[in-house]
Order: structure tokens, then C-alpha cells, then sequence
């Protein structure tokens, strides 16, 4: 078999067989195939599509192309979960302590931003001392020690999608559904949960710029979960605004205090609920999401689920006094308050917009492998459907420098829309695919 027929059947739109997706999937990892054979070959899918069929068959020979964790072996029942990626996005600091805090296991593997859309590993990383780099061994000692682990992706785990993200990256093939669907589940996959709940993102702030399309990605991927013998959900949210009030990494570490606390915004409260339920609906602890919501408001308000959050810094060697005061977390010089030129209803707060003024301000990275600034971003004081008055603040931007300060002020008024006709709240989902 050679690269170059693989390469032509894709580009003339057949369907590829199993021997055609392990030989590629093979020469990815071992290096037998040129970088720009595999590029050829990824825009070719990109103009020509898979099938689900192809799509699956990829996902299992990239999820099998490392190593792969046994986690029932380890922590019985565990669930993980997955966000497609967003701005002011904090869920997984939430919402794996509470579902831990139920008695469900759960291990992660989270990624670092990316363009605007913000990574859980920054902003963990933005607790002093907190190790985002862990073994499998270690990810496995920790799973049983304290039934929960947020890890960056390890080198070992589905290396095949690791090489051909890193040149999808650069040779414009990322928006493709059958790649990333498999990008995604592949490493879901390999990372041995057993339960999968996926929060698929759907707006300005997103992959997926409509609904309709993150639909199809959703359904795809519940469906590769599935013939991949595992329990697979998936919600399609909401990101035409930033979740939450906080977008950068340590002012999304201390929003996620807040509502560890009890307190914390109304949207992303409601959010963390949501996704809990479903884990905990997935993971068998309870009948249906509704009572799986029920049971993690309860843990959220007795404070066993800040317990946990307290427990995984221990574990993970941060400084835990960040748990009851956050103003130990890095913070910026520099704030300054974006305020309404009118009096009326804020109708937009462009997600993509935001994301890019926190990106500019150092909160994000450009290109791979740049610092990131932990104290940096931006703070919204009021979400779309709110009622604001002329000169309130509609948002807090903290900088390193007084120049960047005054470049995201003047990027954010385009940001901020607001006008005298009511408009209602955003819905925070627009659906739920369980199969
Ligand atoms: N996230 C991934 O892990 N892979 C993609 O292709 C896109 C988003």
C-alpha cells in the first residue's frame, strides 16, 4: 500500500477501507508518511468528507495508535467530559469536583487555549505550584487516591492525533466535521472512561458558528462513542456570549471559587448543573439528569464539592489557601472599566469579539508554545437581556500595561452592543443527544 493511492481515492471522494485508515494511521505515528503526504491527504478530507463510517474507523485506529487506560480497572463507573471549547469557559473546575463529590470518578485530559477559545490546563496552571503534567501511572495512583485527576493531554495517549492536529494547525484543515469529530473522540477513547458526556459549543465564541452545524458534530460524535462500546451524551450550548462574567485564567479560577462558594453568575451556575446531571446520569448514579442536577445543586450548597476542588489542588500541588482566598491567584496591574455610552438593554456581548481582546491582552496564545499572562482578561458586568444605564460599567478589563489597557477598551466598545428595545436572556442549550 502506498501514501500516494490513499491520498487519490480522497481526493477523487471514495469512501476509504479499514486497511487504507490503519496503514495512514500507522505511518502518522511512526513517522513513515512525509508530513506533506499527510497534509494532501487532510485537504482532501476537508474538500471531500468522510463518511461516519470512515470517521469512526479513524477515531479507533488514532485512539489505538498509543496507549490506551484501563480506568475501570482503576475507578469503576468513571465519566468524563469533554467542551469543544469557548470563551470565559471555566465548566470542567466546576463541574468534575461536583460530580466527584457524588461519588462518580473522573478523570481529564485537558488541552491549553488556542486561539480565543480559552484551556482548562492555562487556567490550573494559573494556581502557584498546581502540576498539569502527569503520568499515566500518575493520573491512575491519583483516580483511586482521590477519585478525581485534570491532567494535560500525556504524549502516550493517541500520539497519531497529537502529529496530525499540529499540522491540521498549519495547513488550514482544521474546520473539518470528520476530523475533529475524530480528534476529539479519539483521545475521549483512549483516555478509558467508560461515560462520555460532551459539551459541543454553538456561536461567535465557538468552533461551530450555528447551531445547526453543531448539531451534526454532536450527533457525530455520540454515534463514534457508541459503536466505540461507550455511553456517550452530548449537549449543544450556547456561546454567542462568554459564559459566566470572567474570560482569562486566574479571574476564571476565582469565578470558579465563587460558585464553588455558593455564589458565582446565575448562567454558569445553571450551566454546571446541567452537565453535572447528565454525568451523573450517564455514570449510573441516578435515573435521569433532572435528578442528577438535583443531587449536584446539593453538593455544590453543602460545600462537598469545594472539598474536592481543595482535595485536587493538594493532589496536584497547588497552593490550597487559594480555595478560601483568591486574591493569592496572579493579578493584573492595570483595570479599567468599558462604560455604556447609552441608557437601554445589552443586545450583544460578541463572544468572539471578547475572546480576541483577552487574547490581545495576553490571556491566549497566537500560535503554539506562546506565554500566556495568568492575570490578565476581562470581567462582564452584565449579560445580554440585562437593563443598563448610561455611564454603568459593562465591563472590567485588567491589563498588564497601561497601552494594552487602553487598546482592549477601545477594541471592546465594538463588542458591547446596546439599545432601547428589550430583548430576552440567551438560552444557555439548544439541545440534548443522548442515544
Ligand atoms: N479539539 C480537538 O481536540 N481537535 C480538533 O480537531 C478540534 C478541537
Amino acid at each position: 500500500m502506498r501514501a500516494i493511492d490513499i491520498i487519490i481515492h480522497k481526493r477523487d471522494g471514495a469512501e476509504l477501507g479499514p486497511e487504507e485508515i490503519d496503514f495512514l494511521v500507522a505511518g502518522i505515528t511512526d513517522g513513515s508518511i512525509p508530513d506533506y503526504q499527510i497534509a494532501a491527504w487532510a485537504m482532501a478530507v476537508v474538500w471531500r468528507g468522510m463518511t461516519i463510517r470512515e470517521t469512526a474507523l479513524l477515531t479507533l485506529a488514532m485512539a489505538g495508535s498509543g496507549e490506551q487506560l484501563d480506568l475501570e480497572k482503576w475507578a469503576p463507573g468513571a465519566v468524563d467530559k469533554h467542551s469543544t471549547g469557548g470563551v470565559g469557559d471555566k465548566t470542567t473546575l466546576v463541574v468534575e469536583p461536583l460530580v466527584a463529590a457524588c461519588g462518580i470518578p473522573v478523570m481529564k485530559m485537558s488541552g491549553r487555549g488556542l486561539g480565543i477559545s480559552g484551556g482548562t490546563i492555562d487556567k490550573l496552571e494559573s494556581i502557584p505550584g498546581f502540576r498539569t503534567e502527569l503520568t499515566p501511572d500518575g493520573i491512575l495512583r491519583q483516580l483511586s487516591e482521590i477519585g478525581m485527576v485534570i491532567s494535560a493531554q500525556t504524549a502516550e495517549l493517541a500520539p497519531a492525533d497529537g502529529k496530525l492536529y499540529a499540522l491540521r494547525d498549519v495547513t488550514g484543515t482544521v474546520p473539518s466535521l470528520p476530523l475533529i469529530a475524530s480528534s476529539i473522540m479519539s483521545k475521549k477513547i483512549a483516555s478509558g472512561a467508560r461515560a462520555i458526556v460532551l459539551d459541543v459549543k454553538a456561536g461567535t465564541g465557538a468552533f461551530m458558528g450555528t447551531v445547526a452545524e453543531a448539531v451534526v458534530l454532536a450527533r457525530w460524535m455520540v454515534r463514534i462513542g457508541s459503536r466505540a462500546g461507550r455511553r456517550t451524551a452530548a449537549l449543544v450550548s450556547a456561546m454567542d456570549q462568554p459564559l459566566g462574567f470572567a474570560v482569562g485564567n486566574a479571574l476564571e479560577v476565582r469565578e470558579a471559587l465563587d460558585t464553588l462558594h455558593g455564589a458565582g453568575p446565575a448562567d454558569f451556575h445553571g450551566h454546571c448543573l446541567t452537565v453535572a446531571g447528565l454525568m451523573l446520569h450517564l455514570g449510573g448514579r441516578v435515573k435521569n439528569p433532572r435528578l442528577g442536577r438535583a443531587l449536584a445543586a446539593e453538593k455544590l450548597a453543602d460545600g462537598a464539592a469545594l472539598a474536592r476542588f481543595r482535595a485536587l489542588v493538594r493532589a496536584q500541588g497547588g497552593d490550597e489557601r487559594i480555595c478560601d482566598d483568591p486574591t493569592l491567584l496572579p493579578a493584573a496591574p492595570f483595570r479599567g472599566i468599558l462604560a455604556a455610552q447609552k441608557s437601554g438593554c445589552l443586545v450583544e456581548a460578541h463572544a468572539g469579539k471578547i475572546g480576541r481582546a483577552s487574547v490581545q491582552l495576553g490571556a491566549g496564545r497566537a500560535k503554539k508554545g506562546d506565554p500566556i499572562d495568568p492575570g490578565v482578561g476581562i470581567v462582564l458586568s452584565v449579560k445580554v437581556g440585562d437593563s443598563v444605564r448610561k455611564g454603568e460599567p459593562l465591563c472590567e478589563v485588567h491589563a498588564a500595561t497601561e497601552p494594552a489597557l487602553a487598546q482592549a477598551l477601545e477594541e471592546l466598545a465594538e463588542a458591547f452592543i446596546v439599545k432601547r428595545d428589550k430583548v430576552k436572556p440567551l438560552p444557555l442549550f439548544y439541545k440534548t443527544i443522548i442515544t
